[in-house]
């Protein structure tokens, strides 16, 4: 038996309904949370979860890394005091150079920094449509690109959930879907081209594996054939790296995987290692336009930037992007020898450590299960893991780059029996129903 999930000190953290708004994302089970270490987390009552969500976390690093500790109180024992003046400090310029150093592109070359993926986003559709005289924002349906603005109107999850009102100048075309639809690649690329064949098309998003969508890795190759069309057609290719790249791939951006150079690069989450920070790199002539010269008071202050700048050189320290490629390899392989058993697991996917586990109603008929995705989140939970579901029936396992290979080891425990049990009718539906609906 798991031990009893809700602590009198988790109770405490649930008073959060009634105070905090917007909260109920997370109710994928009754999470509360006291502090973390490494792959870590630890609930409120002193039980230890394994992360295998640093997405959302935003901590790719490791919880309570020393690295972060030691920027936090460099910045704060001699902070210079810099707001909206971001560009006027060390920590600020030095990010801005490490940030162009690693993001492939050529000529006179800005980074523009802002405090969540949301806002990189809504500079980047902003400062492309201003700088190309074009009205249209074209993206995949089933993105995720922000909580905000523009950016939001350009999030197909957003438009579906009717959570904002479409925009008449915000068009979605189709992800390809190897999984449940390869034969409709052609038809994805032909849409695409048709959609960008006006010559009104400011910038293209795109995801480079489709996350909050369902986490879709799309055929090799087509971020290229995205590119391609893109440049033909004169639209700027923005890619959304916000949540995994940034090493998590396995590479340090996930669009490297098919060698395309996008026009504009977004970042956030783990750049910040839970200080909130986010980044936009592009063209000069696009991102120092007035969309991005309206600055956030405290965007590219000293205590996220020096943060940041932790975070680069300890992930190049530590070695971390490999580390994901190796851990990625060896928890799809686990993943997929654990649950070959498992009629209800139709696919287990991904790259480095960004990977989905589709959960099905059988293999063959391959169709979602969004309600044994809800049980199994929550089994996974009372068996010491925290794991979210994408997509409606994705699990999607994220865990820190550091994770190691004993914790790779006990993931795939966790996943394998979290997902037999929920199938097995272990969880109650009293027990999901206030958690239904992401
Ligand atoms: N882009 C992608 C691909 C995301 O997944 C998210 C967050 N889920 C965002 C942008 C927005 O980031 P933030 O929540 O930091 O604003």
């Amino acid at each position: 038996m798991p031990p009893a999930p809700v602590s009198p000190a988790a109770e405490r953290l649930y008073a959060r309904d009634r105070v905090v708004a917007g909260v109920e994302k997370l109710r994928f089970f009754p999470l509360a949370l006291e502090s973390g270490q490494g792959s870590w987390l630890v609930e409120a009552g002193g039980r230890r979860l394994l992360d295998l969500s640093a997405t959302w976390t935003a901590c790719g690093l490791g919880h309570g890394h020393p690295a972060v500790r030691e920027a936090l109180l460099r910045a704060a024992s001699a902070p210079p005091g810099a707001g909206a003046l971001s560009a006027v400090h060390e920590d600020a310029v030095a990010l801005a150079e490490d940030l162009l150093d690693l993001t492939p592109g050529s000529g006179d070359r800005r980074v523009y920094f802002g405090h969540a993926g949301s806002d990189a986003n809504d500079v980047a559709i902003r400062s492309a449509v201003h700088a190309t005289g074009r009205p249209t924002v074209l993206a995949f349906e089933h993105s995720y690109h922000g909580g905000i603005g523009i950016a939001m109107k350009a999030s197909g999850v957003h438009v579906d959930a009717g959570s904002v009102a479409r925009d008449q100048h915000v068009r979605f075309t189709p992800y390809p879907d190897p999984y449940r639809a390869p034969e409709r690649y052609e038809d994805v690329l032909a849409q695409l081209e048709e959609a960008l064949a006006g010559g009104d098309v400011a910038c293209l998003l795109v995801e480079p594996i489709l996350s909050d969508g369902g986490l879709v890795v799309p055929p090799d190759g087509f971020l290229a054939e995205v590119a391609a069309r893109c440049s033909a057609a004169g639209t700027l290719l923005v890619c959304d790296e916000v949540k995994v790249g940034l090493g998590r791939p396995g590479t340090w951006h996930a669009f490297e995987h098919d060698g395309i150079t996008p026009d504009i690069v977004t970042f956030g989450k783990s750049l910040g290692a839970g200080v909130p920070i986010s980044a936009a790199v592009g063209p000069a002539g696009v991102l120092d336009e007035p969309a991005a010269s309206a600055l956030l008071t405290q965007a590219g202050n000293p205590y996220s930037t020096a943060v940041a700048r932790a975070v680069l050189a300890t992930m190049k320290a530590e070695g971390l992007v490999e580390r994901a490629a190796d851990a990625g390899d060896r928890l799809r392989e686990g993943l997929r020898q654990a649950t070959e058993h498992l009629d209800v697991v139709g696919d287990v996917r991904g790259r480095g450590l960004a990977v989905g586990v589709d959960l099905v109603t059988d293999r063959g008929n391959r169709d979602r299960a969004p309600d044994l995705a809800a049980r199994a989140v929550y089994r996974v939970w009372e068996l010491g893991g925290v794991v979210f579901y994408v997509g409606g029936n994705v699990l999607e396992v994220t865990p820190p780059l550091v994770i190691t290979d004993a914790e790779v080891d006990r993931a795939v425990e966790l996943l394998a029996q979290g997902i037999q049990e929920a199938a097995d009718g272990k969880v109650s539906d009293a027990q999901i129903a206030p958690y239904a609906g992401w």
